[in-house]
Order: C-alpha cells, then sequence, then structure tokens
C-alpha cells in the first residue's frame, strides 16, 4: 500500500547547513580563537531522511569574493610573526618568475658532536637531518627514510624538476623535550609558541607525539610547507597552505610505500589526525564553513585546530571536484603569487559555482572516512526536466551512485505515485546482500534502513545563491509512495548509504512516476 504525503513549505526545518550560509557574508576571521561565532538557533538537527521537507530554499544573500591574504604574508599560518627571518619579506617581488630561485637563507649551523653530548641525535637521509632527544625506534629512525619518499612526490606535483628537487634538504627538529633543544641553541627565543610544529626557511621543529601515524604527519605536514616555500617560492594563502600541507601530510605507510594525499578509509589509519571527525563535529553544532570563509582564513587562524580540517577537507573536495579540479591544480603556480589568489580561482569557479556549492553542502553534511566524492557528485539530467503527464514517466536509478536527477518535473498540487522495481546488492562481503527499494531494516543509515529508495524535488534551475539543497533533507520513498508537492520540482533519487560505501553496490532500479 502506498504512503501518502503532503509537502509542506516547512523554513523552519531547514537543515542545520542553513547556518553555513547565513553567516557566508562579512564573516572573517581577524583574531586568535576566531571561527567559532555561534550561529543564530535554527530547529534541532534533523535526520536527512527524517519526514517531510522537499522545500525550497529561501534566498539569502550572495555568498561574498573571498578575501586575499596581504601579498607580503606567504608565511607559515601557525606562525604568527617570524622575528628571525621575514621570508614573506624576502620572498617579495620574485613571484612572477618563473624559475624561482631560492633566496640565500642561511642553513643553521650545528656542532653535532657538541648537541650530542646534550642527548641529541642526529639522523640523516639524502633529503632531511633530524635531530631529535628521542630514544632509538624503528617508528623514529625510519623518519628520514620517508621523508626522502616524500620529495619525489612533491616534486611530481609542484612540477619542479628533478635536479632541482634533488637538492631539497631540511634539518628537522623532532623535540621529546624542548628545553633540551633551547639549550642547545636549537630552539630559538624568536620563535613563538607552537603546539605541534613549526617551519621557517630550511628547519623545522615538531614536538613529539603519542601516535607514529601523527608524528610522521607533522614531520610530512612541515615538510610540505618547507618544500612549498623553499622551492616554489611561497605556499599561497593560508586556506591554500595549510590545506596542501594538510593533504600531503594525511598518508598511508605500508610496508616500505608512502602514499602521500590518502584518503583515510577508517580512522584506525590515521590516530590522533581527526580531521573528519572534527569536520562532521563542527557541522553538527552549527559552525559549518563555505568554501569562501575557508578561503577567508587569516594567518592566525590556525592557531585553533578545526581551520586545518576545514583546509584539509576544502583542498580535498576542490582537488576532485570535476568542476574545480582544474583550476585548483592550477594554483600550484601561484603559490608564490598572493595576491588576488583567492578571488582569482573563486572567479574561475563562477561559471558552475551553483553545482560546486550544493556539492559542498552535501560533502560536509556527509563526509566520513573513505568519502567517495566520484561517486557522490549530483548526477543531473541532460535537457530539460520532462512533466509527468498522462503517460508515465520512467527513469533507472543506479545502487552504487549518489543523487541521480530523474529527470521528471512534477507540479505543484498534483499528486504522483513513484514505484521503484528491481533489487540491487548492498554489498559483497561477508555475503552479498540483495535488497529491494524498501532496504535492509538490519543495518540502518542516518536514521534510516539501509538501502532505502530516498528521494527530493529540487527547483529546475538548480540551487539558488544562498541557498540550502533539499537533497539534504531527502523523503522515504521506497518500493512504492504518493506524493503531492507544494512546488515545481524535478524529482532526484538515491538509495540511503554513506557515500564512503556505495564502491561495493551493483545493480539498478527501474522507476515509474504517475500522475493519479
Ligand atoms: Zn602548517
Amino acid at each position: 500500500m502506498a504512503e501518502r504525503a503532503e509537502y509542506a513549505n516547512e523554513r523552519t526545518s531547514i537543515h542545520r547547513i542553513a547556518i553555513i550560509l547565513a553567516s557566508c557574508v562579512g564573516f572573517c576571521c581577524t583574531s586568535v580563537g576566531c571561527g567559532g561565532d555561534a550561529p543564530p538557533a535554527t530547529a534541532p538537527p534533523s535526520s536527512p531522511v527524517a519526514p517531510p521537507a522537499f522545500t525550497s530554499a529561501p534566498a539569502r544573500p550572495a555568498p561574498t569574493r573571498p578575501a586575499d591574504v596581504p601579498a607580503d604574508s606567504p608565511r607559515h599560518p601557525t606562525e604568527p610573526d617570524q622575528p628571525r627571518r621575514n621570508l614573506g619579506q624576502l620572498l617579495n617581488g620574485s613571484g612572477d618568475s618563473p624559475e624561482f630561485v631560492a633566496p640565500e637563507i642561511a642553513r643553521m649551523s650545528i656542532d653535532d658532536a657538541k648537541v650530542r653530548s646534550r642527548g641529541i641525535r642526529k639522523l640523516s637521509s639524502r633529503h632531511l637531518d633530524l635531530y631529535t632527544d628521542l630514544p632509538s625506534s624503528p617508528a623514529v629512525d625510519e623518519l628520514p627514510q620517508i621523508f626522502d619518499l616524500a620529495v619525489p612526490q612533491w616534486a611530481e606535483y609542484f612540477e619542479v624538476a628533478e635536479e632541482k628537487a634533488a637538492s631539497f634538504k631540511m634539518i628537522g627538529f623532532l623535540m621529546d623535550e624542548p628545553n633540551t633543544f633551547r639549550a642547545a641553541g636549537l630552539l630559538p627565543d624568536s620563535l613563538p609558541e607552537f603546539p605541534n610544529g613549526f617551519q621557517l626557511g630550511w628547519e623545522f621543529w615538531v614536538h613529539e607525539q603519542k601516535e607514529d601515524y601523527y608524528r610522521r604527519h607533522l614531520l610530512l605536514h612541515e615538510g610540505t610547507h618547507g618544500f612549498m616555500n623553499m622551492l616554489l617560492g611561497g605556499s599561497g594563502p593560508p586556506w591554500y597552505s595549510e590545506g596542501m600541507a594538510e593533504l600531503f601530510g594525511t598518508h598511508q605507510w605500508q610496508e616500505g610505500s608512502l602514499k602521500l594525499r590518502y584518503n583515510p578509509q577508517d580512522k584506525t589509519e590515521t590516530p590522533d589526525w581527526g580531521r573528519v571527525k572534527l569536520v562532521r563535529e563542527e557541522y553538527a553544532a552549527n559552525r559549518g564553513m563555505t568554501l569562501p570563509q575557508i578561503m577567508r582564513y587569516d594567518s592566525r587562524a590556525h592557531l585553533r585546530t578545526e581551520p586545518y580540517a576545514w583546509c584539509w577537507a576544502a583542498c580535498h573536495f576542490l582537488e576532485l571536484h570535476p568542476h574545480t579540479q582544474k583550476s585548483f591544480l592550477a594554483l600550484r603556480e601561484k603559490s608564490n603569487r598572493p595576491t588576488d589568489f583567492s578571488s582569482r580561482f573563486h572567479e574561475q569557479l563562477l561559471p558552475h559555482w551553483s553545482e560546486i556549492n550544493e556539492q559542498w553542502q552535501i560533502y560536509v553534511a556527509e563526509l566520513d572516512y573513505g568519502y567517495d566524492l566520484e561517486r557522490a557528485i549530483i548526477q543531473h539530467h541532460t535537457g530539460d526536466p520532462q512533466p509527468v503527464a498522462a503517460a508515465p514517466g520512467k527513469a533507472v536509478i543506479q545502487a552504487d551512485h549518489g543523487w541521480q536527477s530523474t529527470g521528471l518535473l512534477l507540479a505543484a498540487g498534483a499528486t504522483y505515485r513513484i514505484t521503484a522495481a528491481g533489487t540491487f546488492r548492498l554489498a559483497d562481503e561477508p555475503k552479498p546482500w540483495v535488497a529491494d527499494a524498501r532496504g535492509v531494516t538490519i543495518h540502518y543509515h542516518d536514521g534510516a534502513p539501509l538501502g532505502l529508495l530516498v528521494g527530493a524535488l529540487r527547483d529546475p534551475s538548480g540551487l539558488a545563491e544562498g541557498g540550502v539543497t533539499p537533497l539534504l533533507q531527502p523523503q522515504r520513498i521506497g518500493v512504492q509512495r504518493d506524493i503531492t508537492p507544494r512546488r515545481d520540482g524535478v524529482l532526484y533519487l538515491r538509495i540511503n548509504e554513506s557515500a564512503a560505501s556505495l564502491k561495493d553496490n551493483q545493480g539498478q532500479l527501474q522507476i515509474q512516476v504517475e500522475r493519479i
């Protein structure tokens, strides 16, 4: 028996991502501890598969262009000021040179015998001299080797010639007891306090971490800063600099093989990293960020941990989205030219901004370990949507993909019966799970049965600027449901499952929509 539902225009139940957009205009971090501005109160967060809300979002102000950081600040955003050497000043003016030549920044001169007498040992590889007061252990002693494996990956991504990368060598300090390094003259008093890591010139400093993964992560994070600043001549505005350091810092180290820009499939792969968790927590607390907001982070925002998570998420998203990846990749050639860096990038995205923004909303709302953005990309229908009149409309929905347009236009006030036929496989392991549009009730996702067919009506003209996508508030459909839309809209459908788990699905559903 078909369920019947009335679709009301429930503006009060706008999903919590509305908050993201409400604070979009004019928000800019300007001081330590910013970014946590409390959003206005809204209705309590509801499950995305909660009852009715095929609503169109109310119009909101258009997002403003991201502001660029000043042209003289390509410095490490976790480092508020650099009293010892102002790298930004040294590099200023060299940005238009296609072949950046590293300025003469002196490397720290270290008396190895003297520091050894203070309990600081030296581990050396081709690209790194690492000084540490930690006792010998495989996880510490292999760090220079890991650093060496990262250099060709940085060089390939940033298109730095092999011979130029060959001479790249940093000095790192891995500190269990910072005072030991300070007494040895290896931790200058002129450096600011830093919670985890700090890079300046050819050197970086990293505090000891309890997890092997996160120790490596920080080493690679600071190494990315060093590579960009010293071989590219800069690392761009804070969102890009920290986002790239996080992207390259997030890695897989397995059986002697290092993979940078790794998308963790499970939290156990990246102990203490927590970027996915932070984005989820921030979003749940109504502190979700838009892409323009992230691009407006200033150099002090990164004294808090959350901006690292947002910058990682932004770069992860921009690197993979089909409408952003080309322009995003081109940023690597502009990292020594921070002037207009973000605003020009934003301008390049404007032709597809509505789609990008809508996808970002879904990405933030559903981010999880192993998030498969490729499968989560909304599949729109080519051509004009077709009204469902006397003849039923038909569509096919793939089980291994996220939102898909049926191409069918449903009119306000009319009643339609949606029917879904067929079965699909939800997983292969430990045994094949076959489901129909009702899904399986032994496992739930977002408060509804896994595999349940869900739907939403989307405005035929797409997402209005400042709007919230109705795809964040899907409606249960199952094998059959009657609906009466309050507004005209194109029917979008998908099965209820995390984007991280779609890849092992097989099969499709045959959809029929008839006007009754
Ligand atoms: Zn950093």
